[in-house]
């Protein structure tokens, strides 16, 4: 990521207040908010405040923030469903992702189908 892709980068104007979101949960360093397109009855998008590009390089640069990230998740799920729920990080344009702001996918209160691919 160069600082250019960081300061046009859609999570972090969300995460900065400059564009809205309905904000389910947030922490420190964490914020959940609703997708704007959603496929699940809950599916809502965890995401560090701090910017890193995809859920290895959080890993690499920050094991404690990818666990706190899971730890909102999981939160959410018991706040907005019953608990149970899939966790999903699409990684490279080829898994589907769309905005390079490392993001969970929460998608719960339903019972879930398995067509990935
Ligand atoms: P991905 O395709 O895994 O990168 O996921 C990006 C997700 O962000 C998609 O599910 C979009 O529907 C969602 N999205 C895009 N723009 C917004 C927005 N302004 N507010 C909330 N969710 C958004």
């Amino acid at each position: 990521m160069t600082s250019d892709d960081v300061n046009d980068c859609l999570f972090c104007k969300i995460v900065a207040g400059d564009l809205p979101a309905d904000v389910v949960d947030t922490s420190d360093r964490v914020v959940a908010f609703r997708d704007i397109d959603p496929k699940a009855p809950v599916h809502v998008l965890v995401v560090p405040k701090e910017h890193h590009g995809d859920v290895s390089v959080l890993a690499a640069a920050d094991p404690q923030l990818l666990a706190e990230v899971v730890e909102v998740a999981d939160r959410v799920a018991h706040d907005l469903a019953d608990g149970q729920y899939r966790f999903i990080f699409n990684s490279g344009p080829r898994a589907g992702q769309s905005v390079f702001h490392v993001h969970g996918h929460v998608i719960a209160g339903t019972q879930l189908g398995w067509t990935p691919a």
